[in-house]
């Protein structure tokens, strides 16, 4: 444990690099490359006059021309709100920044009551413009409120630096770890399959009809070890090889049902529920 901490921590995945161009045309922009602090800074230095002017995005591999196939994965990322925010909503969306080391401006379009805010946030790794469209989308389902632009999430795409009167305000919270992220989707979707699962069937309890008929063993876990409901059909007097499955996100929660023996070759927890139809109780 002590070991994978050491290591994380004296892993620098990438360098952290961004660059800038002049103007919405410049499809050549400068690279840079610097620590958080400096990049925080270039931006403070670079504000744009007005809308359309200096933009900052990805650094460009290749021919170093400004596309989508030139674009470097990048170790940081911007989240842009669709829609203009009021006050008490922005208000929220910087709370939840806050947690993350990241920093944010109004952009220009911004006015009180129509606020449109632009996040800046640290990664831990590179993202593919993939990876940065679900980043987004795990913090819309954080705010639960509006959306963010996908079309930044694209590493090609051309950022607007701050208009020359914005704040540029800092936060200092946890650099986002987007397989953290990741891990928390696939835990959201398997919460959801539960959901649907508990809504859609109506599984019979086939826990309780081993219970009852004393049919239980032992239990490892969600596996339970029984004696076979067709133990008579067994060649063998041997009882071992037997076992249920509580319903759970493996068999899509109707429970499972396996049995080693030669004359239950192909039976299933449906055969369970079969037997349970038919008398509920089994001697
Ligand atoms: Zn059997």
């Amino acid at each position: 444990m002590a070991d994978d901490c050491l290591k994380m921590e004296h892993t620098t995945p990438q360098e952290f690099q961004w660059s800038w161009g002049k103007n919405i045309h410049d499809n050549k922009p400068k690279s840079y490359s610097g620590s958080w602090s400096d990049f925080c800074q270039f931006l403070d230095e670079h504000r744009t006059a007005r809308k359309g002017l200096d933009y900052f995005s990805s650094v460009f591999g290749g021919d170093k021309r400004r596309s989508d196939a030139n674009a470097l994965p990048r170790l940081w990322m911007p989240f842009d709100v669709d829609c203009a925010m009021t006050d008490y909503q922005a208000k929220e969306l910087v709370g939840l920044f806050s947690l993350f080391k990241c920093l944010f401006y109004e952009t220009a379009s911004s006015k009180p009551g129509a606020r449109r805010l632009r996040f800046v946030a640290q990664l831990s790794r590179p993202v593919s413009d993939f990876e940065a469209k679900r980043i987004g989308e795990v913090f819309e389902g954080f705010w639960q409120v509006g959306k963010f632009d996908s079309s930044v999430c694209t590493a090609a795409q051309p950022i607007y630096l701050p208009p020359t009167d914005a704040k540029i305000l800092r936060f200092s919270g946890r650099v986002i770890d987007p397989d953290f992220l990741f891990g928390f989707l696939r835990f959201k979707k398997a919460k959801l399959e539960k959901t649907i699962a508990y809504k859609n069937t109506e599984t019979p309890d086939a826990y309780e009809f081993f219970s009852q008929n004393g049919l239980i063993k032992c239990s490892t876990g969600s596996a339970l070890k029984v004696r076979c409901p067709w133990v008579d059909e067994h060649s063998t007097s041997n009882e071992d090889g037997t076992a249920y499955f509580e319903p759970s996100v493996e068999n899509n929660f109707v429970g499972g049902f396996i049995c080693h023996h030669h004359h239950c070759d192909g039976r299933t927890i449906k055969d369970v529920f079969e037997l349970m139809k038919r008398g509920g109780k089994w001697d």
